[in-house]
């Protein structure tokens, strides 16, 4: 039986299993980014796909209205602008000390969206790396209609 995941849209096999707390998905999505972030953990030339990664997932699996989903959502998005738009190197999030600072943001649709389920977790990693900047592309796209809004945060708060 397959399930969608109420996130990203992603169709996967139905299992039970644990989710994150706030990054509301289904278990089999939750299972294979576990596995992928299983992968890159152990491939020190993987830390920027394992950062793209990271940040794709969490903006397509808003979860519900809490302030910790509303805030990683938020974080997350920002540092999609600056890898993919300004260009910062990818690494350590940039906005880790602004908890709270920002309002909920309507999700978008992730129907034309790359996934989870896209990401070749068995392929090489020069594959894994190209497919996780598509991905974190992907998702940035699918929130084009919030891009001034993240730029108007990241010109506010990068400063401070
Ligand atoms: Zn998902």
């Amino acid at each position: 039986m397959i399930e969608r995941c109420v996130g990203c849209g992603a169709e996967f096999e139905k299992i039970d299993g644990p989710i994150h707390r706030y990054m509301t998905s289904s278990a089999g999505c939750w299972e294979r980014y576990g596995e992928l972030l299983g992968v890159m953990a152990i491939a020190p030339e993987l830390k920027i796909a394992r950062q793209l990664s990271t940040d794709a997932y969490a903006a397509q699996h808003p979860g519900t209205p809490t302030p910790q989903a509303t805030q990683s959502v938020a974080v997350h998005l920002l540092n999609l602008y600056g890898y993919l738009v300004r260009g910062r190197p990818v690494g350590v999030p940039q906005f880790a000390g602004h908890k709270g600072a920002f309002p909920r943001l309507e999700p978008p649709s992730f129907e034309q969206t790359r996934t989870v389920a896209d990401m070749p977790i068995t392929g090489s990693h020069e594959e894994i790396a190209v497919a996780a900047r598509a991905w974190a592309e992907s998702v940035w796209a699918a929130w084009s209609e919030r891009h001034g809004l993240i730029a108007e945060w990241h010109a506010k708060y990068s400063a401070k």
